[in-house]
């Protein structure tokens, strides 16, 4: 199928991700994708624990390539850290996902929390709080329908910076996931110190959480979390006995393929007015 300009119309579907490990765009391949718009956000509904009630959306981002079809955010990200264009892409990235949440808001009706990843880099950059907070502005977005989830290097790495940029990031509404728990480095003398509203487990204890030592961690996990007065959400849940073991460890909320791959806007507005 093409398009009247002729360039060819790509059916996005999530499993399409081209898997091609070898691949490492450079500098100026990503700098070129981002004046040509080709990157775009596929979204991944979150759900209340035990309720299965929506509780939000997370943006993930996707690189629609000329040639290699759709790229994932793990043969990029990194290229975009170490070569600084994390700063642009992910000032894309929240914008992108602000004027999401108006249309829908505006034009559906559709009042919808979304959850953006932000790299340590990121936080690095002394106007990141006064942009953001001038995006939810311009958008007519309130802060409470922002999450970002955090890694624990960025909370790590310069606490005091990452402490006063999660109060201001705090005071305007905006929640703050801790994303990965588990597979960092931070201490938990170092976690207390913080306010953050979500833990969210990493998915390598998911995996491991039918073994009788794996839960036993997970719900050191989860026990930890609630201690530090955070709600706990698992990612990448696959099956039914992995998401009865979470309910029975009075985890908050889970996220996975078992409920919803992620999705293209418009498939997500689909899911989200169905879902009611
Ligand atoms: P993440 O933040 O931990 O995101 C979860 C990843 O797990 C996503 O991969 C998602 O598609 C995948 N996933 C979801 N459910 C399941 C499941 O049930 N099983 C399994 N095995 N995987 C599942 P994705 O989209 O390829 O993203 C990979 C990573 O790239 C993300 O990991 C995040 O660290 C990074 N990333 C994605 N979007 C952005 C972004 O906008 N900015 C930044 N800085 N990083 C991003
Ligand atoms: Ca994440
Ligand atoms: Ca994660
Ligand atoms: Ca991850």
């Amino acid at each position: 199928a093409q398009t009247s300009d002729n360039t060819p119309i790509v059916q996005y579907r999530p499993e399409m991700l081209a898997s091609c490990a070898e691949y490492r765009p450079d500098y100026n391949e990503l700098k070129l994708a981002l004046k040509n718009r080709e990157f775009f956000l596929v979204y991944q509904p979150k759900f209340d624990l035990p309720s299965m009630q929506l509780q939000g959306l997370e943006a993930l981002l996707r690189w629609r390539h000329p040639l290699r079809g759709v790229v994932s955010p793990l043969v990029f990200i990194s290229v975009a850290e170490q070569t600084g264009l994390i700063a642009a892409i992910g000032d894309w990235v929240v914008k992108a996902a602000i004027m999401q949440m108006e249309s829908w808001q505006r034009q559906e009706g559709v009042y919808v929390s979304v959850a953006v990843n932000v790299s340590p880099l990121q936080l690095k950059d002394d106007g990141f709080v006064a942009r953001i907070k001038a995006l939810l502005n311009l958008n007519g977005i309130a802060g409470e329908f922002l999450q970002l989830e955090l890694t624990e290097s960025s909370l790590i790495e310069d606490p005091r910076r990452a402490h006063t940029i999660i109060a201001e990031l705090r005071s305007a509404g905006v929640q703050i996931a801790l994303d990965d728990f588990g597979t960092g480095y931070s201490s938990l003398a170092a976690l207390q110190t913080y306010q953050l509203d979500y833990l969210k487990m990493d998915k390598s204890f998911v995996q491991k959480i039918q073994t009788r030592q794996g839960r036993s961690v997970s719900h050191a996990i989860i026990q930890l979390g609630h201690a530090l007065e955070m709600r706990v959400i698992a990612e990448g849940v696959e099956n039914a006995e992995q998401e009865a073991a979470l309910c029975a460890l009075t985890c908050d909320q889970v996220q996975g393929f078992l409920y919803s791959h992620p999705l293209s806007a418009d498939q997500c507005l689909a899911f989200m007015k169905q879902s009611g």
